[in-house]
């Protein structure tokens, strides 16, 4: 998802020494739970760890680019957090642009959903849901309290990475707070946000009775991808054997009359016409080893064998032994000769005279170096390309002892850097959720005979919430997904 513009990075979890002091807010009883509670922040101090993180997430992850629909989730939210019992907090409400499903809060009552999850959501209410349940881990202070901990478990190590921002990535010191965010919650804290998510929810006036078609999507979202990833909301939220029983037996024990509680399918669903589905192509992808950016117009080769990862600020390669690099972002400087003197004044790198060259045609400035990071002394070759009013910084790197071995592969993959000119890949476009009123009854396996679609019929089953051969009424509303595979 290299963004097309050069974006900050994200800075190293800073630990401020007041912090550690300041230990005022001590034992205070939490208004939504009604326990005592044991925090090391004030909720001033919790506001502003969530501000701090907050620039992290939309630097690294970044908004989804659609102002309707994040005014929707920003006004939503609002009105449901309203209804806890922390209403004075600055509650904002985003939507980011990740195909994963997942839903996650940073203390303070900072609030993201994924592009992914919107998808598969099929009503208000199951965003209540979801919603509501991240509201609970700030109204109970979960998160307040677990990144608490993570910091005082940090400070060592974050103390020591910040001596040499620049190079502490490559020294393996990397500690971005957001890995803070993707911390396991634990089972008791799930089981209260759950438990305060449909406290939220029936105050919103949503029907209860949909939260459990949350738990029901997450786990047919775990077993379409099982031997993969699981949704990193199941990720970070854990999934105790019984959670959906558990809800659906507090649900039982309300009183039964949900009338006048709104559900609001047709509503919810029509929003998602035109939402970006899956990866989006033309922040870049792969093509086996190739490297393809659309909107970058650049192509790159990355080594045989190597494990690729596509950032928001970085395209990585590892080797399988996990003991190489070769990274590719763009320098923020404005021509190679300034980006390779920045690189190359760096505290602890020695470089031989960077030399002019030309890469595929390409004006770049290029060299060896060395660099001594408290990690050990890593070797490689960096190289800067001029390209479409960009530069881009690949560096290539091992420990000293590894490099012979892997320099020819890395040196090949640099300098494999291209300009992109296959039209095909140039007009490359995601593809989007559209909205598909039924005329008649029909499954959605009938449907595909139809219209094809690019994505697979367990796929269309999955997000609409049902089976491909469930006979669905004439008049509903189904999420398709439309548009053409990446060349
Ligand atoms: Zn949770």
């Amino acid at each position: 998802m290299l963004a097309s513009r050069p974006r900050p990075r994200p800075r190293a979890l800073r630990v401020t020494a007041g912090l550690l002091a300041a230990c005022t807010a001590a034992c205070a009883t939490n208004p939504a739970t009604g326990a005592k509670q044991l925090s090391l922040v004030s909720e001033s101090q919790e506001i502003q760890m969530g501000r701090e993180y907050d620039r992290e997430v939309t630097a690294s992850i970044g908004l989804y680019p659609d102002s309707a629909l994040q005014r929707y989730v920003q006004q939503f939210g609002s009105r449901l957090a309203a209804t806890s019992e922390r209403p004075g907090l600055p509650w904002s409400f985003h939507v980011v642009d990740d195909p994963v499903v997942n839903a996650f809060a940073l203390p303070g009552g900072f609030i993201y959903v994924t592009r992914g999850i919107l998808a598969h959501l099929n009503s208000e209410a199951e965003l209540a849901g979801v919603v509501g349940h991240e509201i609970g881990h700030v109204t109970a202070r979960h998160t307040a309290s677990r990144i608490t901990k993570q910091q005082l478990a940090q400070v060592g190590l974050v103390v020591g990475s910040i001596a040499s921002p620049q190079l502490e990535r490559y020294a393996g010191l990397a500690s971005s707070a957001l890995n803070v965010l993707f911390l396991k919650y634990s089972r008791d804290d799930e089981s209260q946000a759950d438990h305060l998510g449909l406290r939220y929810m029936r105050r919103g006036n949503y029907d209860p009775r949909e939260m459990p078609n949350v738990f029901r999507m997450l786990d047919r979202v775990s077993a379409a991808q099982s031997g993969g990833r699981i949704p990193e909301w199941l990720a970070t939220h854990p999934n105790p054997e019984h959670r959906r029983e558990r809800i659906e037996q507090e649900i039982a024990a309300l009183p039964q009359s949900f009338g006048g509680t709104v559900v609001n399918q047709d509503s919810y669903v029509r929003r998602l016409d035109g939402l970006v589905f899956g990866d989006n192509p033309r922040d870049g992808y792969f093509k086996g080893r190739e490297f393809i950016h659309p909107d970058l117009r650049f192509r790159l080769t990355f080594p045989d064998g190597w494990a690729t990862s596509n950032g928001k600020q970085a395209v990585v390669a590892v080797s399988p032994q996990k003991d190489a690099a070769v990274e590719l972002e763009l320098a923020k400087e404005t021509s190679a000769d300034a980006a390779a003197r920045a690189f190359f004044s760096q505290r602890g790198v020695t470089a031989d005279y960077p030399a002019r060259t030309r890469v595929n045609g390409l004006p770049a400035v290029g060299a060896p170096f060395v660099a001594t990071t408290e990690g050990g002394t890593l070797t490689g070759t960096a190289l800067f390309v001029e390209h479409g009013g960009a530069v881009f910084r690949l560096v290539g790197y091992a420990a000293e002892a590894g490099w012979p071995t892997y320099r020819a592969a890395a040196d090949w993959a640099l300098r494999s850097f291209a300009p992109l000119t296959d039209s095909a890949a140039l007009n490359v476009q995601p593809l989007r959720v559209a909205i598909v009123k039924l005329e008649r009854r029909a499954t959605i396996e009938a449907l595909a005979h139809e219209r094809p679609s690019p994505v697979p019929v367990a796929t269309l089953a999955l997000i609409n919430q049902v089976e491909p051969q469930t006979p669905l009424e004439s008049g509903r509303l189904v999420k398709w997904v439309v548009g053409h595979p990446a060349p």
